[in-house]
């Protein structure tokens, strides 16, 4: 098949996908596999299918390299979140083609990249792979809620099956602009989640005579104060110093930070998990009834931390924060946090497509702040794992649309990403 027909293959591919309903929970993402099992079929590929239970199964497939070249995983999820059919202007579950977009759940998060990479895989095995080392394909179940029927089972029961030495999976690809440079991001990392709760202790009441008893819940606002004023640990992370270079903002971090907050909110959004931990209260409770006093409160808080820092940092700086207050401290959570170097074949790969999207554009690495598969692939292979699908679309839409109503793709952007699958796979395929 000539290449200029893979952009209505793809698009086709993403419909069928999108008209196989993955919510999840409950994810039911077999049937997802089954498709594109049978459409790599057509290729003459073999799939392999696991799953935990039957329901819920990851697809592998694998093309062998002529010799012991590094491997190179293409990687993404076949499970989406949630639509409610009453905020959408279109069926969410349809897959309908129109405006040169595929519209539906997942399109952008992300069916649109699991078609994307088949189709270039599905073309690679059609033409005879010849790279040295494996590519190998993986869709996987259960990103979303991330209840281990995914690709930590994977990496668990099936090491052999997903093992590589490189990954590139979701988290990165879009357009960052800097006065006129522009540059494309590349997810090399993402931020531990560290959610923790600080408990206060009283003793509990009735709210009619309150000098009976010692409300737990008053004893938060010292608490939220003090959270509210502490600076949380920073680091000065060189891949900051790089990402900001390739945009032509160097200077002071901070002082670029300030200037965008106004005049570029992407740019911002984008340095400001990078500068450090962050720190946000989120949530609290106390007593369920109004009229009782609460013996027991407890501040819930959302914190993110730079790989390389640890929670012993976090407890560190709010015990030093909190210090002379009464309260218990404890971690919620620890997912995540992990990063790729980028100074590695793989990134210059993506360099070297980035003027195909955009001419004088650049490649530029960061930290998102949230996590995604790709710690899976790192803490159990130590692979080079990185998030990128190239979009042209307005970066600011598509973060309106991704979990939200009218999830839609270009259908320019998922030709786009075929051509760029392609390109990093023979570009790593013909790495010694
Ligand atoms: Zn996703």
């Amino acid at each position: 098949m000539l290449e200029h027909d893979l952009r209505a293959e793809t698009a086709r591919l993403l419909a069928g996908l999108i008209r196989i309903d993955t919510t999840n929970p409950p994810g039911n993402e077999t049937r997802a596999a089954e498709h594109l099992a049978a459409y790599l079929a057509e290729s003459g590929v073999e799939p392999a299918l696991r799953g935990r239970v039957p329901e819920r199964a990851n697809l592998v497939a694998r093309l062998r390299g002529t010799g012991d070249g590094p491997s190179l995983m293409l990687l993404g999820h076949t499970d989406v979140v949630l639509a409610d059919r009453a905020e959408w202007s279109v069926e969410p579950f349809s897959g309908l083609e129109r405006d040169g977009h595929v519209w539906g759940r997942g399109a952008l998060d992300m069916k649109g990249q699991v078609a994307a990479e088949a189709v270039a895989f599905a073309t690679l095995a059609r033409e005879g792979w010849n790279g040295a080392g494996d590519l190998i394909y993986c869709a996987v179940a259960d990103e979303e809620v991330g209840d281990g029927w995914g690709l930590p089972w994977m990496t668990e029961h099936h090491p052999d099956l997903v093992r590589a030495d490189y990954v590139v999976n979701e988290g990165g690809g879009e357009r960052i602009t800097n006065g006129d440079r522009v540059a494309y991001r590349v997810g090399i990392g993402e931020k531990q989640c560290s959610a923790f709760a600080v408990t206060t202790h009283g003793k509990s009441g009735h709210a009619s005579t309150p000098g009976a008893s010692d409300n737990a819940l008053l004893k938060m606002i010292p608490v939220l104060e003090r959270i509210d004023r502490m600076t949380p640990p920073s680091r000065d992370l060189p891949e900051l110093r790089t990402f900001l270079g390739s945009i032509g903002a160097d200077g002071d971090p901070r002082s670029v930070l300030n200037a965008a907050r106004t005049t570029n909110p992407l740019l911002a959004a984008t340095i400001e998990p990078m500068l450090g931990a962050t720190i946000a209260p989120t949530g609290m409770t106390a007593s369920s009834k109004i009229n009782v006093i609460p013996g027991r409160a407890q501040l819930r808080v959302d914190c993110r931390i730079l790989p390389g820092m640890t929670q012993a940092d976090i407890e560190g700086a709010v015990r030093e924060a909190l210090a002379g207050l009464e309260y218990d401290f404890e971690f919620l959570e620890r997912d995540g946090g992990t990063m790729s170097p980028p100074d590695t074949p793989l990134f210059t790969a993506i360099e070297e497509f980035v003027p195909e999207i955009e001419p004088g554009a650049t490649a530029a690495p960061v930290i998102c702040s949230g996590f995604t598969d790709s710690h899976w692939m790192r803490e159990a292979f130590s692979s080079v794992a990185y998030g990128f699908m190239p979009t042209r679309m307005d970066p600011a839409l598509a973060g309106s649309l991704i979990h939200s109503a009218d999830e839609r793709i270009p259908i320019d952007d998922l030709d786009l990403a075929v051509r760029f699958f392609l390109h990093v796979s023979r570009t790593m395929g013909a790495a010694a």
